[in-house]
């Protein structure tokens, strides 16, 4: 009875003195299509401040994985900010086939919202697709709505998605102009410092000095020759530097900023502007800052990923990481917030260097297989518009037709699932029974695609293409799969009460939510499906 006395009476206090200081501002770095080897390779020509910054005197998970099928842009962001899959978050791919509408829709696109900062398309964007809680959201709600919440990417959907749904902004780029954007789901008008950095026309004025590299060319002996056959050659005739944009800023064309390094230095631009000007982490009250860095993704597609371009890319980005962290340290203060770094996908080998190099790949059109399954459902069900869409690998039926034509769907689908693996380049195929009712080993590619698997969006088959196999063009690369070169990531947690250490156990990117909502001692994102990092904590 005393004991419990005492545990009654002592207790509230005990539990408000255990109470521990939380960081002042959480940041999110993004890298869009950063392969875990990059910090490998790279290393060496790294300088303190960026990269080596981080993992040296922060934690790096070496063995971080995505753990669903399809490994796309929109479906990373989302599942690094809610702690969930594409099961429950809805994001199932940048794009996918409406059923309803019977037409691909965009993950953030929004007809219901109107461009804010400018008249183009680009600014009709929001979370609606987005079904579950972000980090921001429960932060958000657990500091009634004290806290802030931004982001900054020049892609819509790298914003918007880590934003989530109670943010105060996203900013994006519009590809016409190359100034930051936003909707009407944040604001009616554009913040007035917004106004003002677009002003300086920052994008017109890094396209002005053309693209050289960093370093002397023939130092960049992590890549393969300059002019080589798998690259494409988005600006000129042929894929070598140094590269000259004098012709795009004729004609006023500044969002082609994109496709080269200065997407990230603009990116860091404006986000060093928004840290600022919203003051984030300068009061009591955690914030949250989400910024990706996009054009690491599109110079790799155009050149693939061990190209000259793709290296100085990295070098010249970790000179913009140490720009941004020593912003933090100035404004935010040092240890006074927490960064994590991770990315959205990986990257894959160009199929044809790997081919090159004896190593099985290749490629599979889905034009070509869309008429091979055109083929299939006339000569098997005397019907080839049975077949509405083929994206995402998945292939969507019209559910319609099959009751008018008392077709049995599942039988259909078990059908066509096993033509679908006659085809080169195809692993696996499964019916949408599988994807609902199984249960499958972590490392059964039925469970990385039933993570990917949205029971009401996603299609009537799934497949899986054939390690190292893509539907891509003849230069450059792509990423999707679930396979290490698209699943493995880097994982660098660096900071506020962060130890410093490394581990090579495999954890999985739903792990991250779960991790900051615990460090910022608030509830976790609400189809959180993963255990927090315990590294992080001892
Ligand atoms: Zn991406």
């Amino acid at each position: 009875m005393k004991k419990f006395l005492f545990f009654i009476l002592v207790c509230p206090t005990l539990i408000f003195s255990q109470q521990k200081p939380v960081p002042k501002l959480v940041v999110g770095i993004v890298v869009d299509q950063m392969r875990n080897d990059y910090l490998y390779r790279y290393w060496n020509r790294f300088g303190e401040g960026g990269f080596k910054r981080l993992v040296n005197q922060g934690y790096q998970f070496r063995n971080a994985q995505y753990n669903y099928i399809p490994t796309y842009t929109g479906p990373g962001h989302a599942s690094i900010y809610t702690g969930a899959t594409p099961r429950q978050h809805g994001i199932i791919g940048n794009d996918w086939f409406d059923v309803e509408a019977k037409t691909m829709k965009g993950c953030v696109k929004d007809a219901s919202v109107q461009a804010v900062g400018t008249i183009n398309g680009s600014g009709k964007a929001s979370p609606k697709n987005l079904l579950t809680s972000t980090i921001g959201d429960e932060l958000k709600m657990s500091s009634n709505q004290k806290a802030k919440v931004f982001a900054v990417a020049l892609k819509d959907r790298s914003a918007i998605l880590p934003a989530g749904h109670a943010a105060d902004a996203a900013f994006w780029m519009d590809e016409a102009t190359g100034d930051f954007v936003s909707s009407s789901f944040y604001f009616k008008q554009l913040p007035e410092w917004v106004k003002q950095f677009n002003a300086q026309k920052k994008a017109k004025s890094y396209l002005t000095t053309g693209w050289n590299t960093l370093y002397p060319i023939a130092s960049y002996s992590n890549s393969i020759s300059d002019d080589n056959k798998y690259e494409g050659h988005p600006f000129s005739e042929k894929p070598v530097f140094p590269y000259s944009f004098q012709s795009y800023l004729d004609k006023g064309n500044y969002g082609i900023i994109r496709g080269t390094p200065y997407g990230n230095s603009l990116t860091k631009d404006m986000a060093i502007a928004c840290l600022k000007n919203e003051s984030l982490g300068k009061d009591e009250i955690s914030d949250l800052f989400c910024i990706s860095f996009s054009s690491t993704d599109i110079v790799a597609h155009s050149y693939g990923i061990r190209s000259i371009e793709v290296e100085d890319v990295y070098l010249r980005l970790d000179k913009d990481l140490e720009e941004l962290l020593n912003a933090l340290d100035a404004e935010v203060g040092k240890d006074q917030y927490i960064v994590f770094l991770t990315a959205d996908h990986g990257g894959a080998d160009v199929p044809a260097h790997l081919m090159d190099a004896k190593i099985p790949a290749g490629y599979l059109r889905d034009k070509t297989l869309k008429l091979d399954l055109q083929n299939f459902l006339h000569s098997n069900y005397g019907d080839s518009s049975l077949l509405l869409s083929l994206s995402n690998e998945q292939v969507f039926l019209d559910a319609k037709k099959m009751t008018q034509k008392k077709l049995n769907a599942d039988e259909l689908e078990a059908k066509l699932s096993r033509f679908l693996e006659t085809v080169p380049g195809i692993a696996e195929a499964y019916p949408s029974q599988v994807m609902k009712n199984g249960s499958y080993r972590t490392d059964d590619i039925r469970s990385l695609l039933q993570a990917g698997y949205h029971h009401k969006l996603s299609g009537n088959v799934c497949y899986a293409y054939q390690p190292g196999w893509m539907d891509y063009e003849a230069v450059g690369t792509t990423h999707g799969a679930g396979y290490s070169y698209d699943t493995h990531v880097p994982l660098l947690f660096y900071g506020f009460g962060i130890p410093k250490g490394e581990s090579l156990e495999t954890v999985y990117i739903t792990q991250i939510a779960p991790s900051i909502c615990e460090l910022l001692r608030i509830n976790q994102t609400n189809a959180c499906t993963s255990a927090p990092l315990l590294q992080l904590f001892k």
